[in-house]
């Protein structure tokens, strides 16, 4: 396998400065994958300069029917490669191919959506109160800074990048340190597809090493994050300092709300999946779960038979729907967090030890007994955990469901209509889901409410997110 291990910088791979690279590991089985470029301060600048070129020099111009025709090539590009993408997403953090497959076609499909959205995204006229002629514009910012984590690494890199340069805005993106392989390879077959040099630019490096370089530059206008709580906040905090526009899609503890009129069935053999997917890693995984008492029994009962026929295996395999932890590490703070619910109190039902292979496997675990002060209930696990308590009162349950400092998003089960557009309404989060657990669609806005989050990926509104609005009157 061909691995992309250098820098995208004006349309050209290239070195780190320094010449410093660092090492991918294969979480499935331990071993090293590739070394790829770790960029410097000095690369943080010259990709930032040439992204900067790139947008006085023609990309902000360039006409609209010409910037969608780019687009809509880049997602034909990115078809043809699209197993070449999923093997490299799968093999770098251990997501398995199903799951990676799904993965790059949405990508693909977010570069449609947002050429589409070229020819349809307008202003408007107003009529003020002094008549003469007055309209708004969406105009481009300039450079955007993307920074996205390890978890889904391609799907979120395009939801920023689509609608950025859908926008006219120019990018340099950097990719987490574990994940870079994917994104690396979007810069070249968005070259290839004829996005002209310098309008991406792709950093693989370490963020603690160009981070804070890349949110202050002076040329950056806007910094779209996806990641930890802590990180988006030391962002905002930067780019406080010179009002910089800033998005930021963060943790998450969301809710899985099961009443006893609901579908039981349904909502029990489909919950596991809700959290335990790409390995609990997603900040969207149901992880605290709140089930009417009176249908607890019956819903732990199927929830723990469905989470035994998961199949947790080697991520290359087609049948697999769960794969190791990406990092030994990652896996190390999960074990912690199970540590501390292996006291009298607590229950795990099922999973939370290591199957015996080689890889950062965790067995998916269901712990019963949890207080709301525990940790496991009040933090982000971002792993194969979920805890459950029952509810006996509506009011008690959606008092505890908002006392999480996160709000991301949710599932809701019940049959009863009006029950079901009450609670929708009461619960904190950007996002949720009833009587299913489909909460991501790339035509709609997501993202979160409270620490979860600030602004939209996805939809129009992420489109807006990467303009300023201007108003122009003109005298009658
Ligand atoms: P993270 O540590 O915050 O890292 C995210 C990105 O920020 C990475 O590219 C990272 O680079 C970079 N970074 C680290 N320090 C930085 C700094 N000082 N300045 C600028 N960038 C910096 O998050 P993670 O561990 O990769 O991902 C897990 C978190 O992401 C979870 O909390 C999860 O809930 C959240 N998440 C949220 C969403 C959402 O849509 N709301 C989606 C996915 C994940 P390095 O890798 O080099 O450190
Ligand atoms: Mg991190």
């Amino acid at each position: 396998m061909n691995f992309p291990t250098q820098l995208f910088i004006n349309g050209q791979p290239r070195a780190a400065s320094n010449g410093k690279t660092l090492s991918l590991t294969n979480p499935a089985n331990e071993e090293v994958l590739c070394e790829t470029a770790a960029a410097t301060t000095a690369d943080v600048e010259a990709a930032i300069h040439g992204a900067h070129t790139a947008f006085e020099k023609g990309w902000r111009d360039c006409l609209p029917s010409r910037r969608a025709e780019i687009m809509f090539q880049i997602a034909r590009v990115l078809r043809e490669h699209a197993e070449e993408l999923s093997q490299l997403e799968s093999l770098c953090i251990g997501k398995p191919i199903t799951d990676a497959r799904d993965e790059i076609a949405m990508g693909a499909r977010t570069f449609e959506y947002y050429a589409g959205a070229i020819s349809k995204f307008c202003g408007q006229t107003i009529p003020v109160a002094r008549g003469g002629f007055d309209f708004t514009l969406r105009q481009p910012m300039g450079v955007v800074a993307a920074i996205v984590p390890w978890n889904f690494p391609f799907p979120i890199a395009t939801w920023k990048v689509a609608p950025a340069l859908a926008a006219g805005n120019c990018v340099v993106l950097k990719p987490a340190r574990q994940s870079p392989l994917t994104a690396l390879r979007l810069g070249e077959l968005a070259a290839q597809a004829g996005l002209p040099p310098g309008v991406l630019q792709v950093l693989s490096g370490s963020g603690n090493e160009i981070g804070d370089a890349l949110v202050q530059h002076p040329l950056i206008r806007k910094i779209s994050f996806t990641g930890s709580t802590a990180v988006g906040s030391r962002i905002m905090q930067l780019a406080g300092r010179d009002i910089k526009r800033v998005s930021l899609e963060l943790g998450g503890k969301s809710p899985n709300i099961v009443f006893a009129d609901a579908d039981l069935q349904k909502a029990a053999t489909s919950s596991p999946m809700s959290v335990f997917a790409n390995t609990g890693q997603d900040c969207c995984a149901r992880s605290r779960i709140f089930v009417e008492r009176t249908a607890c029994d019956k819903f732990v009962e199927l929830f723990v038979a469905a989470t035994k026929r998961i199949v947790v295996d080697d991520p290359s395999k087609a049948e697999t729907q769960v794969g190791p932890l990406v990092s030994s590490e990652q896996r190390e703070s999960v074990e912690e967090y199970l540590q501390t619910v292996r006291g009298r109190r607590h229950k795990i039902m099922c999973g939370g030890d290591r199957p015996a292979r080689k890889g950062y496997y965790l067995n998916p675990a269901l712990v019963l007994g949890c207080e709301t002060s525990d940790r496991a209930w009040r933090e982000e696990i971002f792993g194969p955990v979920a805890c459950l308590r029952p509810f006996d009162n509506e009011e008690e349950m959606l008092a505890e469901v908002n006392a999480s400092p996160y709000g991301l998003s949710g599932s809701l089960w019940t049959n009863n209509l009006q029950r079901a557009l009450r609670v929708a309404r009461r619960v904190e989060s950007g996002v949720l889901s009833v009587n299913c657990h489909n909460s991501l669609h790339l035509e709609a806005p997501f993202g979160g409410f409270k620490q979860s989050g600030l602004g939209r990926d996805l939809g129009m509104a992420a489109m807006e997110g990467y303009t300023e609005l201007k108003n122009v009157y003109i005298a009658e």
